[in-house]
């Protein structure tokens, strides 16, 4: 639309142009096409009036010369005619004309002067020498006013002024209404498809039946659209590849994980079914009995539940599944959490505490799972702890580089459990994680709390990760994406 205006009034002011300077042209050449006829039929009337003048005047004398010229005068009132030099108004020169000039006119020589100083009084002089006698020549002017000429030039002005105001409404007219078709339309439907691909849609080809240089565009864009499209293909068909390489990766590894936990739960579970089985043939088969017999019932009992903490344990880590992302007051969380181990600490005679001096309001996350992650964190340091020592849980807000896998951006949540136990030795670092991983006594670890932990902290998009403690003892510490500042206080 713009465009089409722009080539318009373009178009619009070259043709003002045009027919401006045409419409000079043509005025010019009029002027002169009627000064060329005046010149000429003054020289013709001067001819013949100067000669009757000069015959009359040497034979009767100058007033019946004068006689002769105000009759030719009355003839036609629009051509003024009269003796200048030999009159008294010799004032009435033009301006660089002098009588003693026009005496100087040699013999039937003429001179001619346009006036156009005063509009009003615009006028061709004519100046013919008219010699009366051998020693004297008398000059004869012939004034005609431009007024007809003015009148003329002024119509002729005015016929091309309405015509070039006709030629600028119809062109302009036709030329934007071409140009809207030509150009507006076109250019619509080009910017119309490029507004599509930029918010992805490929498809729809502009297929524009023009040769011009906008039919040009629109196939360009087509063949853009074609390739764009192609490759999105490509880049399509080449990540499902990966996505496929990428599960049958986590296959193998789920494969290896499973493996490993089958050589765990074998270990885990085969010693108390041993016990179970030798204590319960010999109630069977009447071995022994009484006291003896109960005895053997207890340690029955006791193998059953070994086997059913590792069932839950497996269960935990099988089925990581709480209630699902919500808001998740932190301090309660800790506090929660640690009002449920204390007894056991206390029974370990070891102190816990806890530094939610820095914590942040809320986080996102699964209040169950968290707890749960927590609860292994803790459980193990008090484990680790000698009895007399301390156990300090502390939440902040921070910025930690997240480790390679994961993808989420800080700031972090973290939750850290300090001890003073004995640290992990440099052969078991690298295990610690690992399902079934213990070097607890058996009966006293499955291997699969901190296990639990580190995929409870991997699922909320956050990882787990221990550190060694200036002064003895580790920190474990989990990690969890922190909620924007007014989210986690609000
Ligand atoms: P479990 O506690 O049943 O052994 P975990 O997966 O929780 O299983 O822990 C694996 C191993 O990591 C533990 O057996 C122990 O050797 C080591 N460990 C975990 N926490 C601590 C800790 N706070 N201090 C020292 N060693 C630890």
């Amino acid at each position: 639309m713009r465009l089409t205006l722009k080539v318009t009034l373009a178009f619009l002011v070259v043709c003002v142009t045009v027919l401006a300077v045409t419409a000079r042209l043509r005025v010019e050449r009029e002027r002169d096409h009627f000064e060329e006829q005046r010149d000429r039929s003054h020289r013709v009337l001067g001819a013949l009036v100067a000669a009757t003048i000069a015959e009359v005047w040497a034979r009767r004398g100058v007033d019946a010369a004068r006689d002769v010229l105000r009759h030719v005068q009355t003839t036609d009132t629009a051509v003024q005619l009269r003796l200048v030099c030999a009159d008294s108004d010799v004032a009435a020169l033009p301006a660089g004309l002098t009588c003693a000039g026009l005496r100087s006119l040699r013999r039937r020589a003429v001179r001619s002067v346009i006036e156009r100083d005063a509009p009003r009084e615009a006028a061709h002089l004519t100046y013919i020498a008219v010699p009366v006698d051998e020693s004297r020549t008398e000059v004869l002017e012939i004034r005609e006013s431009l007024e007809g000429e003015q009148r003329f030039v002024a119509g002729s002005i005015r016929d091309s002024a309405t015509s070039a105001a006709l030629v600028v409404c119809v062109c302009g007219l036709a030329s934007f209404l071409l140009g809207l078709v030509i150009v507006g339309v076109p250019a619509r439907k080009v910017i119309a498809k490029a507004q599509r691909v930029g918010l992805g849609d490929l498809s729809g080809p502009l297929a524009l039946r023009l040769h011009d240089e906008l039919g040009d565009l629109a196939r360009a864009m087509d063949a853009m659209c074609d390739q764009l499209a192609a490759a999105r293909d490509r880049a399509e068909h080449e990540t499902r590849a990966k996505l496929r390489a990428y599960e049958q990766l986590r296959h193998a590894e789920r494969l290896t994980t499973v493996g490993k936990m089958a050589s765990g739960l074998a270990h885990e579970i085969g010693t108390p079914l041993n016990v179970i089985e030798a204590r319960a043939s010999t109630i069977a088969d009447g071995t022994v009995q009484g006291d003896r017999a109960r005895a053997s019932a207890k340690a029955v009992v006791e193998a059953v539940e070994r086997i059913t903490g590792v069932v839950r344990a497996l269960l935990d880590f099988s089925r990581r599944k709480g209630e699902g992302a919500a808001p998740v007051a932190v301090r309660s969380l800790v506090e929660g959490t640690l009002a449920f181990l204390r007894p056991m600490a206390t029974r370990r005679g070891v102190a816990l505490e806890a530094h939610l001096g820095d914590a942040p309001g809320r986080l996102l996350g699964d209040a169950l799972q968290l707890g749960q992650a927590v609860t292994n964190l803790v459980m193990n340091a008090l484990q680790a702890s000698p009895q007399g020592a301390t156990v300090s849980v502390s939440v902040a807000t921070v910025d930690a580089t997240p480790p390679e896998g994961v993808t989420a951006a800080g700031p972090f949540v973290r939750i850290s459990v300090a001890d003073r136990g004995p640290g992990i030795a440099p052969e078991d670092r690298e295990r610690v994680f690992e399902p079934f991983f213990t070097t607890k006594d058996v009966g006293e670890g499955t291997g699969l709390g901190l296990s639990v932990a580190w995929g409870i902290a991997a699922e909320h998009g956050g990882w787990a990760c221990f550190e060694d403690r200036p002064g003895g003892g580790t920190v474990f510490q989990l990690y969890v994406p922190a909620l924007a500042k007014e989210e986690a206080t609000a």
